[in-house]
């Protein structure tokens, strides 16, 4: 028999910080393409006109909730009245991540799936109480931070059971502790990444994670996804900031991490850091801070080609000569970031490839890296841009997803994906993803960064534009595919920093093995009996 459900609380709105539902962030911010780029579109890809545009959020069709009446007023007693609901207005914007797909899914006329209702938990007595009613009542729960996962990691997936909610935990949003002593906090896992930053720096502090999704994705998201900022040459990547976590499971709550370093076995926050909500729910992560730098210098390179410029980036890393960033443009991204931003202002005309850095700390700290750095660059064949483009590049960065909006208004589609590799593979990597992508996707632009670097490699983020064209969800699947196979070929990892969620599930075993997945199945099977917790992602 089909369960009974009802629309919810009527008129529930459970309050979202500004995001478009079917474009990427504050709506106000929304960028118009400057006639150098439609000149470019239209050069490069024949793109002229504009996509027919998606529905109107009054007019998109939802499939029904699916939830009970009965597991409404259950959740409704766990978590309070006013913090669910299984309204429409509230199901949509919970309704996936913010990858290009994801967008081009919220544009259709069709029926489109969602979360039957949104629960949103204040504590961890709460979250408890939420799992152990899903999973008795066979309910799935899929965990929601900022809700900016561009590889399908917030899918409403039911995994054969009768519902799935979303675990919206924005209301975790708490500085519980800071310890100037040792330089730690523990802050609530709902927290953005402006409301953590604005927390800390009250008190002189600052934890230093820039993703290009800042803005909008949480303390908890960036845990569940090991993210990687664009300052994490200097503080690492987050997963390295991580020093401790609570995480409720529907077997039990764990806090773990109890001193800087351990020789008690297997590190067991390793198994919830990009865990991806498949093991339970973070509610709260103890955190390296550092106080606020005293000082910043900035400075921008061109380098005569990409091979030059890895070299140079990885002479800069492996002498650890310590820029806060470091990063550098292919020679196309550096062309189309020209055209796009006009942000070389008056410094000299870049030819070749555009390289980024900028310096942190104290005075002293901050003349002393610089100087490394620049002399290593210098040696390895870059020229000075000086600091102008490099501001630039600083203050611009959190809106070049604008620009996809835009793209895809226009009738382009622009999308990204990103792997890693040791120095000695990446020529070979990324001479694969390219052709792979050309090969999938004839006449696309394809661009590409090293965004992050280490001692032993480096992160390539590919960036590809080409025509919307027909059926675009199919076509940007089947490049998909072969560029995920080009890069487990040519020895990358399938994800550096955007994790795994239901995009890069077929590839798991290709990166760990079968054991490992047999492993992973196994560890879930223990904290998870009821397989209730994000069914069809991570895991295979
Ligand atoms: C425009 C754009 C730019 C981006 N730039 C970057 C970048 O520079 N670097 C980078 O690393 N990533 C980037 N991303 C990807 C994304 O922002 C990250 O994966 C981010 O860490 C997700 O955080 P979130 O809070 O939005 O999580 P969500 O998207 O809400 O969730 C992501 C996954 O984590 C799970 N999850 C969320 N919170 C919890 C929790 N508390 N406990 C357990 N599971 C949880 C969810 O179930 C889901 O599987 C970008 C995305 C976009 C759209």
């Amino acid at each position: 028999m089909a369960p009974e459900t009802q629309a919810g609380p009527a008129g529930a709105a459970l309050p979202l910080p500004p995001m478009k539902w079917d474009a990427w962030g504050d709506p106000a911010l929304a960028k118009e393409l400057s006639a150098d780029i439609k000149g470019l579109l239209a050069a490069a890809l024949g793109v002229t006109g504009d996509a027919t545009p998606g529905p109107a959020a009054d007019e998109v069709l939802l499939q029904p909730s699916r939830i009970a009446a009965d597991d409404l007023k259950a959740l409704a007693t766990a978590v309070g009245e006013t913090n669910v609901s299984a309204a429409d207005a509230d199901r949509l914007p919970r309704a996936g991540g913010k990858s290009t797909p994801d967008l081009l899914r919220r544009r259709s006329r069709a029926p489109q799936d969602a979360p039957d209702a949104v629960v949103l938990p204040g504590d961890e007595r709460e979250i408890a109480a939420v799992l152990a009613l899903c999973a008795e009542r066979r309910i799935a729960v899929v965990p929601f931070g900022g809700g900016t996962s561009v590889v399908g990691g917030l899918d409403p997936e039911r995994g054969g059971l009768t519902a799935v909610i979303s675990l919206d935990l924005r209301r975790l949003d708490r500085l519980h502790d800071l310890d100037e002593t040792s330089g730690e906090a523990v802050l609530g896992a709902g927290l953005t990444g402006p409301a953590a930053e604005a927390l800390l720096a009250e008190r002189g502090y600052e934890l230093g994670h820039y993703p290009q999704s800042f803005r909008y994705a949480t303390l908890g998201g960036f845990a569940a996804t090991r993210s990687s900022g664009q300052d994490s040459a200097g503080h690492g990547r987050f997963d390295e900031m991580v020093r401790g976590l609570r995480v409720v499971t529907p077997a039990g709550v764990l806090d773990l991490g109890r001193a800087p370093a351990s020789a008690a076995g297997p590190d067991l926050r390793e198994l919830f850091l990009g865990s991806e909500g498949t093991l339970g729910v973070i509610t709260a992560v103890r955190l390296r801070v550092h106080p606020l730098p005293a000082v910043k210098a900035y400075e921008a390179w061109s380098l005569p080609d990409f091979a030059t410029g890895s070299a140079a980036l990885r002479a800069v890393e492996q002498a650890g000569t310590g820029p806060t960033v470091i990063r550098l443009s292919d020679e196309a991204e550096t062309m189309v970031n020209l055209a796009m931003t006009e942000q070389i202002g008056g410094a000299p005309a870049v030819t070749g490839c555009l390289a980024v850095t900028v310096f942190e700390g104290t005075t002293e700290q901050v003349a002393t890296r610089h100087r490394l750095t620049r002399d290593t660059l210098l040696a390895a064949g870059a020229t000075s841009l000086g600091e102008a483009p490099a501001r630039a590049w600083e203050h611009g960065r959190f809106n070049a997803p604008y620009l996809r909006d835009s793209l895809l208004s226009a009738g382009a589609l622009c999308e990204t994906l990103e792997t890693a590799a040791s120095w000695s593979r990446l020529p070979q990597l990324r001479t694969a993803v390219t052709e792979a992508l050309t090969t999938a996707l004839p006449g696309a632009l394809v661009l590409c960064h090293v965004s992050h670097v280490y001692p032993t490699g480096a992160s390539l983020y590919f960036t590809v534009v080409a025509a919307l064209g027909e059926d675009p969800l199919t076509r940007w699947a089947a490049a998909k595919r072969a560029a995920g196979d080009a890069i487990v070929t040519t020895g990358g990892t399938i994800t550096h920093h955007h994790a795994v969620g239901a995009d890069h599930r077929p590839w798991m075993s290709d990166e760990i093995g079968e054991l490992g997945v047999r492993i992973l199945r196994a560890v879930k099977a223990e904290l998870d009996p009821a397989g209730i917790l994000n069914p069809g992602k991570l895991i295979p």
